[in-house]
């Protein structure tokens, strides 16, 4: 069980931080949360080829801390998932909004709140050299889906890892 007060209270305090309950867990984000799902594709006459995924080691003191995931966090009052993870994406892992290309979303549905994965490409023409920017990151790099398969990832994101893969893969 997490302590009531963490390291992410003196980082950036926004107004959706906080708890919630959704009857069988608790969850960070007042407003529900979003993270990014980006990945790097070829596409040719075979279909298309996921080359690479963003991957996110969390920091020791974050929920599920250690553990692999993406980068994102809670949405703010009245902000859309999409905005949110591209937001949590850029401050996070310096990853810029204008180098990405949205393929759909995944949502997690727990009640009063809910997890939203955007799934996105590095659009054509551009490249996405993610960097750890803050303290909720040890590592931000590029992993290959072998390399995925084999992390410790975030239970909730391995969960998830399937359906994300598939919304990737799809032309
Ligand atoms: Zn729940």
């Amino acid at each position: 069980m997490p302590s009531p007060f963490s390291p992410r209270d003196a980082i950036h305090r926004s107004p959706g931080d906080g708890w919630i309950e959704c009857g069988d867990h608790r969850h960070w984000g007042l407003h529900g949360a979003a993270g990014l799902f980006l990945v790097r594709r070829v596409v040719d006459d075979d279909g298309v080829h996921l080359t690479g995924v963003v991957v996110q080691h969390r920091a020791a003191w974050s929920h599920e801390g250690g553990t692999w995931g993406i980068p994102g966090g809670a949405l703010q009052p009245g902000e859309s998932a999409r905005a949110g993870a591209l937001r949590e994406a850029a401050e996070e892992a310096g990853i810029d909004p204008a180098a990405v290309r949205v393929l759909g979303e995944h949502v997690l549905d727990h009640g009063p709140w809910s997890y939203t994965t955007v799934v996105a490409e590095v659009a054509p023409g551009t490249d996405v050299l993610p960097v750890a920017t803050d303290a909720e990151s040890i590592e931000v790099r590029w992993a290959t889906t072998a390399e995925l398969a084999a992390l410790p990832l975030h239970p909730a994101f391995s969960d998830a890892v399937a359906p994300l893969l598939a919304i990737a893969s799809a032309a």
